[in-house]
C-alpha cells in the first residue's frame, strides 16, 4: 500500500501533550502546517519532512508571560523581549507598567511593532512609567493622569490590556490610599483590570485587596517583603482568600526581590496557588535570580506545585488575563495558530529565590518553540554561566 505523502511541515512526536483549554493530557503527536496546528493524534510523522522527537518531553501551548519589563532602550529595567522571552519558549508577553502614557508611543514603536512575539501591556498609571527604578514614578501624584491614561488606552486597544500601579513606599510616598483609589477608578472608567504591585507597602495586603475589583490583579503574591500574604500564624490571611472568592487574581511575579521560598512554600502547602505564574523578568534579573519564565515554573514545582497545576497558569490563564485567548494563544487547537513550546526536565539544578535562599531541583528547559508555525532558535539557560 502506498503511503500518501504527508502535507505536514513539522511533526512533534511522542511528547506528553498538555492542553488545559481542551483538557487534553496524553502522549501523542502534534502536526504543524501553514502556520497552524494541522492535527493532533497518534502516528502523524510518516512522510513528514521534519520530525521532532519529543519523547519524555512536555508539548504545551506556547507559553504566555503575564508580567515582564521589556521596554528596552528607554527604561533602565527593560530587558530585550526576543532574547529574554521568545528564545526561552515564551510566545506572548505583557509588559507590566514600564511604559506610561507619555512614553507609550515609543514602547509601541520600539518594542511591540518590531517584535514577532505578541506583546501587550499594563499601562503605568503614572504618565512617566517606570523609566528608572531609583526615582518613584508617583512621588509627584499629579503624574497619575486619568485623562492621559484613558486616551492612550482607547487609542491602543490592541496593546493596552490593563493598568499598573506600584504601591511601594518609595514609589507612592504617603499617598498610597488616594493613589490606589484613583487607579482603580481609572480601571473602572477604562473597563480594564488594574495590576497592583505589593511589597514594602504602607497598607497590609488585606487592606489593599479590599479596594480591588473582580479581575484586578495582585502582583508578587509570594513576596517576602512586608507586608506579605501570611499572617502571624504563617498561614495565608483569610481576607486574601475572601478577595479571591470575589474574583481578585494573584500572580507570582518573581522579580529581583519578590519571590520568597519562605512565603511560597507554606502558601503552596496550604493550597494557595497563584492564578497566573509570571517571572517579572527585567534587565535587573534576567541573568539571575529570575532568568526566565520556565525557571520560575521550575521553582514553583520544586516548592510543591505539580506540572498539571503549573501549565494552565502559564497558558490558558495568562492568555485570558491579557485578552489574547481569542487570538488562539494559550491553547493547542486544530486549525488554530501553531504556538507551541516543548519543555524537557533536566537534572537537578540549584535555584535561588530573591533573598538568596536556594533549592535544588530538576529544571524545565525549552527544547523547541513555534510562533505561528515558525520555529525560533532557543538560547541556553543563563544560569549555566554563573
Ligand atoms: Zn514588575
Amino acid at each position: 500500500m502506498t503511503q500518501t505523502p504527508s502535507t505536514y511541515e513539522v511533526v512533534i512526536s511522542g511528547g506528553r501533550v498538555i492542553d488545559p483549554a481542551s483538557g487534553r493530557d496524553e502522549v501523542t503527536d502534534v502536526a504543524i502546517a501553514d502556520g497552524r496546528i494541522a492535527a493532533i493524534g497518534p502516528d502523524l510523522g510518516a512522510g513528514t519532512s521534519q520530525t521532532i522527537d519529543a519523547t519524555g518531553s512536555y508539548v504545551l501551548p506556547g507559553l504566555v508571560e503575564g508580567h515582564t519589563h521589556i521596554f528596552e532602550y528607554v527604561s533602565k529595567v527593560g530587558a530585550p523581549a526576543y532574547e529574554a522571552h521568545l528564545r526561552r519558549g515564551v510566545v506572548a508577553a505583557a509588559d507590566a507598567g514600564t511604559a506610561g502614557a507619555s512614553t507609550f508611543a515609543a514602547f509601541r514603536k520600539l518594542v511591540v511593532e518590531p517584535n514577532p512575539m505578541r506583546i501587550v501591556n499594563f499601562l503605568n498609571v503614572s504618565v512617566l512609567g517606570l523609566i528608572d527604578f531609583r526615582y518613584g514614578e508617583l512621588l509627584n501624584p499629579d503624574t497619575l493622569s486619568v485623562e492621559d491614561a484613558l486616551q492612550v488606552a482607547s487609542e491602543n486597544p490592541d496593546v493596552v490590556r490593563g493598568f499598573k500601579i506600584r504601591l511601594s513606599e518609595d514609589v507612592v510616598g504617603d499617598q498610597i490610599t488616594p493613589l490606589l483609589k484613583k487607579a482603580v477608578d481609572l480601571g473602572e472608567q477604562g473597563g480594564l483590570p488594574v495590576m497592583v504591585h505589593i511589597g514594602e507597602t504602607a497598607l497590609s495586603v488585606p487592606e489593599i485587596v479590599d479596594m480591588l475589583r473582580p479581575g484586578d490583579v495582585i502582583a508578587h503574591c509570594y513576596t517576602g517583603k512586608a507586608p506579605t500574604i501570611l499572617g502571624e500564624d504563617r498561614q495565608v490571611q483569610k481576607e486574601i482568600y475572601a478577595a479571591r472568592e470575589r474574583g481578585v487574581l494573584y500572580e507570582s511575579a518573581h522579580g529581583r526581590s519578590n519571590l520568597s521560598f519562605e512565603v511560597a512554600r507554606p502558601a503552596i502547602a496550604e493550597g494557595f496557588l497563584p492564578d497566573v505564574i509570571t517571572s517579572d523578568t527585567s534587565a535587573r534579573n534576567w541573568r539571575g535570580p529570575v532568568f526566565d519564565l520556565v525557571t520560575s515554573m521550575s521553582k514553583l514545582i520544586a516548592l510543591g506545585m505539580t506540572i498539571e497545576q503549573v501549565v494552565p497558569r502559564v497558558t490558558t490563564a495568562p492568555a485570558k488575563l491579557l485578552g489574547i485567548d481569542s487570538e488562539g494563544f494559550g491553547a493547542l487547537t486544530v486549525g488554530g495558530p501553531a504556538h507551541v513550546t516543548v519543555l524537557k526536565e533536566v537534572g537537578a539544578t540549584v535555584l535561588p529565590d530573591a533573598a538568596g535562599n536556594t533549592i535544588e531541583a530538576p529544571r524545565l528547559e525549552p527544547t523547541a518553540v513555534f510562533l505561528s508555525g515558525a520555529a525560533h532558535e532557543l538560547t541556553p539557560w543563563r544560569g549555566l554561566a554563573s
